[in-house]
């Protein structure tokens, strides 16, 4: 039997073999025994464990060291962060971008201040629209994704932040889908928050990180325990910490090779509109992450092309994993002014660290094969 082909890397990526040896001797440990607030050696070994992640991570994104702080993934630090700013200053508005992922979109969606930026038909925010929204209204955080995770388009994070500092406003950047897949050097840009996720990178799931840049301010959503210099409560998930820093530095020594993935997404996106010349692929004309493609096939329901798909053992998404499962048409295309019929059969092809060219070739026959079906299937 043929194998089965994994092409949903935005959902959440395979484990690293690094992450899984780095947590395996802290897993098999056993007794808690690297509970990384205890005093006694092995709590002394945990720590030490700890802070080499951090270091790992804070490298992959150019953070300080000492402001990574360890969570349970990019939903928490979004919540973290967004709470953070609705409860501190619940006069001024808050703005995020009208492509955001829902743990952002829904974290406060009764804060009588959230404000969406509109995006361009390729999901990127114009600095004029935005110095525009802050020119006439007082506002305490933007909150921007820095890679879109269905379309996979890079948002211009350096004139957004020009922006905001123009008018005094802090920013907070997604970079859930872009860390490990591009430089990021939260220090030398000057963004004010990033949240991460292991998952998306190669580590493990449940366990991320939100960065803090310059402004001072420390959003804490937990409190408890007093861990994470008390910003974050509750004991270390010591073993997915570890796993995390170590596919951080395996993303961070790889990332050129991650680049290669753009020219096999290229051709594979040239190879599908040979097959299919009708297929729309989304943001096509602006910079993207390398790993993504998000396409529509006018008149094809995603749900049934991604069951198809699937029976040829091939893995893709219907977009946001979040949404996996559902039949909720693409926000993220939706905000782009895309009809919902076209945002109802949209495809998202994601690669990465594992993925090879034979997997794409796999992928493309499939879907040669399902086409030509689809085509001999009299009309009903
Ligand atoms: N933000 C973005 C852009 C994402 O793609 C995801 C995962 N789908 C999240 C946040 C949530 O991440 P996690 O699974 O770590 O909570």
């Amino acid at each position: 039997m043929q194998d089965k082909i994994y092409l949903d890397y935005n959902a959440s990526a395979p484990l690293r073999p690094e992450a899984w040896e780095a947590m395996k001797p802290i897993l098999l440990a056993g007794h808690g025994a690297y509970n990384a607030s205890a005093v006694h050696h092995y709590g002394r070994a945990g720590r030490k464990l700890v802070e080499q992640a951090r270091a790992h991570v804070a490298r992959l994104v150019g953070a300080q060291t000492n402001q990574v702080i360890f969570n349970s993934g990019a939903t928490e630090g979004n919540n973290t962060v967004l709470h953070h700013f609705a409860e501190t200053y619940p006069e001024e508005a808050i703005f995020i971008s009208s492509t955001e992922h829902p743990s952002i979109a829904q974290a406060i969606d009764n804060y009588k201040n959230i404000k969406t930026i509109p995006v361009d038909k390729n999901g990127i925010i114009q600095g004029d629209t935005l110095g525009e929204l802050l020119k006439n209204t007082r506002a305490s955080l933007i909150s921007c994704m820095i890679v879109n995770n269905e379309t996979g388009i890079i948002q211009n994070v350096s004139d957004i932040l020009k922006i905001a500092k123009k008018y005094g406003v802090l920013l907070h950047c997604d970079a859930t889908q872009a860390a490990g897949r591009m430089d990021i050097d939260m220090s030398h840009l000057g963004i004010d928050f990033l949240t991460l996720s292991a998952h998306k990178i190669g580590g493990p799931q449940g366990v991320g990180a939100l960065a803090l840049g310059l402004c001072g301010q420390t959003p804490t959503l937990l409190h408890g325990g007093g861990q994470e210099k008390s910003a974050r409560a509750g004991t270390e998930n010591v073993a997915g910490i570890a796993g995390f820093g170590a596919a951080a530095h395996a993303a961070q020594e790889n990332i050129t090779l991650y680049q290669d993935l753009a020219t096999m997404r290229d051709k594979m996106e040239s190879t599908l509109k040979t097959i299919t010349p009708e297929v729309i692929i989304h943001a096509k004309e602006v910079a993207r992450a390398p790993n993504t493609s998000f396409f529509s096939l006018p008149g094809a329901d995603a749900q049934s092309l991604l069951m198809a798909l699937d029976l040829e053992g091939i893995a893709v998404s219907n977009g946001s994993a979040c949404s996996s499962g559902t039949v909720k048409p693409s926000t993220t295309l939706q905000a782009m002014g895309m009809d919902e019929k076209t945002a109802a059969s949209a495809l998202r092809i994601s690669m990465g660290w594992a993925t090879k060219e034979s997997d794409i070739t796999a992928f493309l026959h499939a879907w040669e094969k399902i086409m030509k079906r689809r085509k001999n299937k009299p009309a009903t």
